[in-house]
């Protein structure tokens, strides 16, 4: 093999160079085929290789590809914003293009930052978030994220933004009924408001189904009702970080969906181009784009990429594959058949402490113990293993390892296309099922477990 100057996430280690991909599947150069179980990083919603994608693409490419935003609008961000407002719940009528998750959380926060600020109320310029999240890995992205490995490095760089504990059920207490554990836990949002003062507030962020640092952590019922109010209660705007799960990922449009909970500003990326281009927005609503265009006019954001036609058109046709193969509605009956795949593998194994999720996005949590639900040392790995016998095998999946020693154990999560057939997931759940017990054998082996 040619030397390769690619920076690649472990330096020194080679990868197999992919040739193609159609559907789940995706080959490398030496014609080995993998299941794309975790759609890349849960992007790749619609399957690789999807034709109608690649002809928007040409044919927006033919047109022109790239506009500066200060310049000019084009047919295809105005259709695309068009379609989101469609889409998104409430007032949330109004969309900032971006090219990436964490653009998309940094607009969102400098948004409601500035919102404040156009109302007459600077001091209200801190987000609150939860330990339990990740938003991105820029800076003020990362400043909102829980994320502890990602953030180890940057701590002192970081923003210093109070988090509260998000809700995590399978680690709920014993004694605690799951509404009132929900009602705790939402409740902690006002006691963080009231800690740092309502009048320093700018917003809350959550993601509305925990994704990278906790593996489909799914709240209960009423968690984010009462968020809603408490947001309500002490002016401080709701942003729904969509990026994982937006776009049909959970069975619905949106993962606040679940919940009939329509928040101040809604992020998104992944699903929303599907890997075809990189692409994401913040969706804002009616009340804050009224006010910053009574006040000065303008927002303080913006990449040279942001609203660029060629992914707008891309995005579009993305949008449209969706609505026309109805795979929001897929994700939720497949979604369902693959959570009750993943139980019974978490019935079976005895490494297998959860299986979790919210139509196709699921995550299997591992543990060192079924009883006690004792974690893994993060320093162990395991998490890590069967993501690597998994690949041995022809399977990706995806890890969700938030790095708080003792708290969030070793989880992965499992988010196939939401093309996926029942023969598809049966063929995804005997991979990995081979790789889980590997692993397990392993531990076993050298005492472990
Ligand atoms: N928010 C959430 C919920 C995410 O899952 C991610 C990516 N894993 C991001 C933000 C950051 O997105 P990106 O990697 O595209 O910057």
């Amino acid at each position: 093999m040619t030397k390769s100057y690619v920076i690649k996430p472990e330096l020194g280690k080679e990868y197999p160079v992919i040739s193609h991909g159609k559907g789940i599947y995706l080959y490398d150069k030496e014609g080995n085929r993998y299941i794309d179980g975790s759609s890349g990083a849960v992007t790749a919603s619609i399957g690789h290789g999807v034709e109608e994608v690649a002809e928007a693409m040409y044919a927006q490419a033919k047109e022109v590809s790239f506009v500066y935003r200060s310049h000019f609008s084009s047919d295809a961000v105005e259709k695309l914003a068009t379609k989101l407002a469609e889409w998104a719940p409430g007032s949330l009528n109004w969309t900032f293009f971006v090219s990436s998750g964490s653009e998309a959380t940094e607009t969102a926060q400098k948004i409601a930052i500035q919102y404040w600020q156009e109302k007459g109320r600077p001091t209200k310029n801190r987000i609150i978030s939860r330990w339990m999240s990740y938003h991105g890995i820029t800076m003020g992205a990362l400043s909102m994220s829980g994320h502890v490995l990602r953030r180890k490095r940057f701590t002192p760089l970081l923003a210093d933004y109070p988090a509260i504990t998000g809700p995590y059920p399978y680690r709920k207490p014993e004694d605690m009924s799951l509404e009132s554990y929900a009602l705790a836990c939402a409740n902690e949002l006002e006691t963080a408001i009231l800690r740092v003062g309502p009048e320093q507030v700018a917003a809350f962020i959550a993601e509305p189904v925990i994704g990278a640092s906790g593996g489909a952590v799914v709240p209960p019922d009423g968690y984010f009702q009462r968020i809603r109010e408490i947001c309500d209660k002490y002016e401080v705007l709701f942003i729904a970080d969509e990026v994982m799960t937006g776009v049909g990922r959970t069975g619905k449009a949106f993962g606040v969906n679940h919940w009939g909970v329509v928040p101040d500003l809604m992020t998104l990326g992944k699903g929303m181009s599907a890997g075809y281009t990189p692409m994401a927005a913040t969706i804002v609503s009616d009340e804050i784009i009224e006010t910053i265009t009574k006040g000065s006019g303008s927002i303080m954001a913006g990449h040279t990429y942001s609203a660029n036609p060629q992914s707008a058109a891309v995005s579009l046709a993305v949008l449209d594959y969706v609505e026309k193969h109805q795979l929001v509605e897929k994700a939720a009956e497949q979604g369902a058949y693959l959570l009750a795949r993943l139980k019974e593998l978490a019935d079976e194994l005895p490494l297998i402490g959860d299986a979790r999720g919210l139509g196709m996005l699921c995550a299997l949590e591992f543990v060192k113990n079924k009883q006690t639900k004792e974690p893994f040392a993060l320093s162990q790995g395991v998490g890590g293993k069967v993501i690597q016998k998994a690949f041995e095998k022809g399977l990706l999946i995806y890890p969700a390892m938030g790095g708080i020693e003792g708290v969030a154990g070793d989880a992965v999560i499992i988010s196939p296309p939401l093309t996926i057939t029942t023969e598809q997931i049966d063929e995804l759940i005997a991979l990995l099922k081979e790789a889980v017990i590997a692993v397990q054998q392993e531990l076993q082996d050298k005492a472990l477990i």
